[in-house]
């Protein structure tokens, strides 16, 4: 059952949605070859807390890190580890943040130097289809308008894989909620959604095939073929004409250009 949200509510899930992003810049301004992913964790985790709020992973279903790192073939739910960073890798970083009881989540995928045009193109097309999902999330659409979007716009037209296994999520007073936004379906199905439906929509979008597997730390998601992966997620909230997009990608694509290491000519 989808928990609608008043617009107070909506307010607090702003304002954690914003901290996630000002959390992925400050991240975004240490990453270069030579740093740790785990490194990278722990100043996620310093920064958080330094504004009062808590790593929503953080012991969530017994995960151990404040944020997901997932680095090239690794799609999602990347533990951060003591591997250091080189040029050429491709980097997600996912984090959730819980304050004034309610979380915010949001997700970015940065690049490490020089990249092929083939990469570029991997993650500016799936920066683009989160905007194709979210041009979707308005009242009286289904989650499959959604859905459809991403998956027509990443599967269809470039021919990339949609992970069928992961989806987005209602989020709120629980970091999950309902409904479950699958990044591939039809037109017309699913929940319909109203005003005040606050969800996070994230394509994962494999350069080769679809499918994934599970690392043996538990957690890490793979592809199969070893191929690179993109992630980006917003809150969005859901209104009569135009979603109303909570978390917000200024900080994180300031530091992104700021910082000489990181690719930033993608999109
Ligand atoms: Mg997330
Ligand atoms: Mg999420």
């Amino acid at each position: 059952m989808i928990k609608y949200k008043t617009s107070e509510e909506v307010e607090v899930i702003r304002q954690n949605c914003l901290l996630v992003g000002d959390t992925i810049a400050e991240v975004a301004k240490l990453i270069k070859p030579g740093v740790t992913t785990l490194q990278l964790d722990t100043a996620a985790e310093q920064f958080i807390r330094s504004k009062g709020g808590i790593p929503s992973f953080k012991n969530y279903r017994g995960f151990p890190f404040a944020s997901c790192i997932s680095v090239n073939d690794a799609v999602v739910h990347g533990f951060p580890t003591n591997n250091v960073l080189k040029e050429g890798d491709v980097i997600s970083v996912d984090i959730g943040v819980f304050k004034n009881g309610y979380h915010g989540d949001s997700a970015y995928t940065f690049a490490i130097g020089n990249i092929s045009d083939e990469v570029k193109q991997l993650m500016k097309t799936t920066k683009e289809s989160l905007y194709k999902g979210i041009e979707k999330a308005v009242a009286g659409n289904r989650v499959g308008d959604i859905a459809f979007a991403v998956q027509e716009y990443t599967e269809r037209k470039h021919r990339y894989g949609v992970v069928r296994e992961l989806v987005g999520h209602g989020v709120g007073q629980d970091l999950h909620e309902d409904p479950q936004v699958p990044n591939y379906g039809k037109r017309g199905s699913g929940p319909k959604l109203n005003e005040g439906a606050v969800i996070a929509i994230e394509p994962m979008i494999n350069m080769g095939k679809k499918n994934v597997v599970n690392d043996k730390d538990g957690w890490t998601v793979r592809t199969r073929d070893g191929k690179p992966s993109a992630h980006y997620e917003h809150t969005v909230c859901v209104k009569k004409d135009k979603a109303d997009i909570l978390s917000s990608f200024t900080s994180t694509e300031a530091a992104e250009k700021a910082n000489e290491n990181l690719c930033s000519d993608y999109y």
